[in-house]
C-alpha cells in the first residue's frame, strides 16, 4: 500500500476536480476573448470562477487575478510592486524562511539597485515584530511574510503585521499557499494587499494559482501581451485548470474546518511516536503550527538514505521542501532558525493531508519508527 505523506509538496487531483475540468479541455475549447458563442462558454465559466473565488476568500472578484502558479503570484506580487515604485522607493522587506519564489525574486532585484532588509525569526520561526519596526525606512515599498512556512509549519501572526503596516505606504504581500489548506482565514479580516494561492496544494491541478490584489494597489505587470486579466496579466486564460481549480476550492471551502481537526489528530498521533525516540527533536512550534506539518531532525541518520529505504516500503515523504530534495545543501529555513549544518541535512517532513486515514498514519509510523531504529542499529 502507497503511504503518501509529502502534502506540503502536492496533493493529488480529486476526481470531482478532474471530471468538472474535463469539458473545458474537450467540447469547450473555445478563447474566452473570443465574442461568438463558443467564446462566451469560457468566458463566462472564467468569470463565475472568479466570483467564486472571491466569495471564498472574502474579496470582490476583480482582486483576484488568475495565474499560472503560486510562483508566478509571488513573482509578479514582488517585482510588479517593486517596479511600480522603482522611482520612488527602493527598499523591501522579507524573511529568510520565504519559499524559494519570494527569495529569488527579492535577490532578482538586487540587480536594479533595491536593498532588501531580511527580518530576523526566533528558533521556531516566528517573525520578529520589533525587528521588523526597526527596518522600516522612509523608502521601504513591500514587506513579503509568508503566512504559513512549508517546511517547518510555523503560522506567521500576518493580522499583526498587516496592522504594523497600516497607514504606511507600504504593500504587505503574504505567501498563502500552505495557508489556504492549512487555516481558515477571511481577506477582509486580515486586511493584506497581496497574497498568493495555489491550485495543487488543495486537490487541484498543477500549474495554477491565483493573485489576489487589493483595489487601489497599483503593481506593474509580470507577463505583458494579450488585455486578459482586466489587462494586468497577459495570456489566454487556461480555462480548464481555473475551473479546476475553483471546483478544488469549494470541496476545501466546505470541508476545511472539519479536515483541519481531522488532519491535526492524525498529526499528534505520528508526531508523539516520533518523539519518543531518543535524538529526535521537532523544527518549529507545537501551537501556531499548520495541522498537518510534522519536521524533525534526527540525530545520526542520513535523512537522504532514510527516504531512499522509505520509498522502497512506497512511503512518501521528504527532507524538506520539494524545490531542495536533491540539493545536498541544508534547508535555508532550518539554518535560519539556528540548526546545525548535521541537524539541518538529517531531517525528515512529513506532511500529512485530508487523503490520509488513520490506518496509513499507524503502519507509515511504525515503519518509520521501526527504519530509524534498524539504522542506528
Ligand atoms: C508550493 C508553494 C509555492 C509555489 O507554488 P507553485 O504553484 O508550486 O508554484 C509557493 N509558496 C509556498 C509556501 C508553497 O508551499
Amino acid at each position: 500500500m502507497e503511504i503518501y505523506l509529502d502534502n506540503a509538496a502536492t496533493t493529488k487531483i480529486k476526481d470531482e476536480v478532474f471530471e468538472a475540468m474535463e469539458p473545458y479541455l474537450k467540447e469547450n475549447y473555445g478563447n474566452a476573448s473570443s465574442i461568438y458563442s463558443l467564446g462566451k462558454i469560457s468566458r463566462n465559466i472564467v468569470e463565475e470562477s472568479r466570483d467564486k473565488v472571491a466569495e471564498i476568500l472574502g474579496s470582490k472578484p476583480e482582486e483576484i487575478f488568475f495565474t499560472s502558479s503560486g510562483s508566478e503570484a509571488d513573482n509578479w506580487a514582488i517585482k510588479g510592486r517593486a517596479f511600480y515604485m522603482i522611482d520612488k522607493n527602493k527598499h523591501l522587506i522579507t524573511s529568510p524562511i520565504e519559499h524559494k519564489a519570494v527569495l529569488e525574486s527579492m535577490k532578482y532585484l538586487k540587480k536594479f539597485g533595491f536593498k532588501i532588509d531580511y527580518v530576523k525569526v526566533d528558533k521556531e520561526g516566528f517573525v520578529d515584530l520589533d525587528h521588523l519596526k526597526d527596518l522600516i525606512k522612509e523608502d521601504t515599498s513591500l514587506v513579503s511574510i509568508m503566512y504559513a512556512n512549508n517546511e517547518i509549519g510555523t503560522i506567521e501572526p500576518i493580522k499583526k503585521i498587516s496592522n504594523i503596516l497600516k497607514n504606511k505606504n507600504i504593500a504587505f504581500h503574504v505567501d498563502g499557499v500552505q495557508a489556504l489548506p492549512g487555516i481558515e482565514f477571511n481577506l477582509k479580516d486580515l486586511d493584506v494587499d497581496l497574497f498568493s494561492i495555489s491550485s495543487h496544494k488543495i486537490g487541484g491541478p498543477k500549474g495554477i494559482g491565483a493573485l489576489y490584489k487589493k483595489s487601489g494597489m497599483k503593481i506593474d505587470n509580470l507577463i505583458h501581451g494579450g488585455g486578459q486579466e482586466r489587462s494586468k496579466r497577459a495570456g489566454t486564460e487556461n480555462v480548464a485548470y481555473i475551473v479546476g481549480f475553483v471546483k478544488a476550492l469549494e470541496i476545501l471551502d466546505r470541508e476545511k474546518s472539519k479536515n483541519i481537526k481531522r488532519v491535526k489528530g492524525m498529526r499528534d498521533y505520528f508526531l508523539d511516536k516520533l518523539l519518543k525516540l531518543n535524538g529526535v527533536y521537532l523544527n518549529g512550534p507545537i501551537e501556531n503550527r499548520l495541522p498537518g506539518n510534522i519536521n524533525i531532525s534526527i540525530d545520526n541518520i542520513d535523512s537522504q538514505f532514510l527516504l531512499i529505504l522509505l520509498d522502497k516500503y512506497t512511503i512518501f515523504a521528504s527532507s524538506g521542501s520539494a524545490c531542495n530534495a536533491g540539493s545536498i545543501a541544508p534547508s535555508h529555513v532550518l539554518k535560519a532558525i539556528g540548526r546545525s549544518d548535521e541537524l539541518a541535512k538529517n531531517c525528515l517532513r512529513i506532511t500529512i493531508g485530508e487523503n490520509n486515514n488513520m490506518n496509513e498514519i499507524i503502519q507509515g509510523s511504525d515503519i518509520i519508527v521501526d527504519t530509524i531504529n534498524s539504522l542506528r542499529g
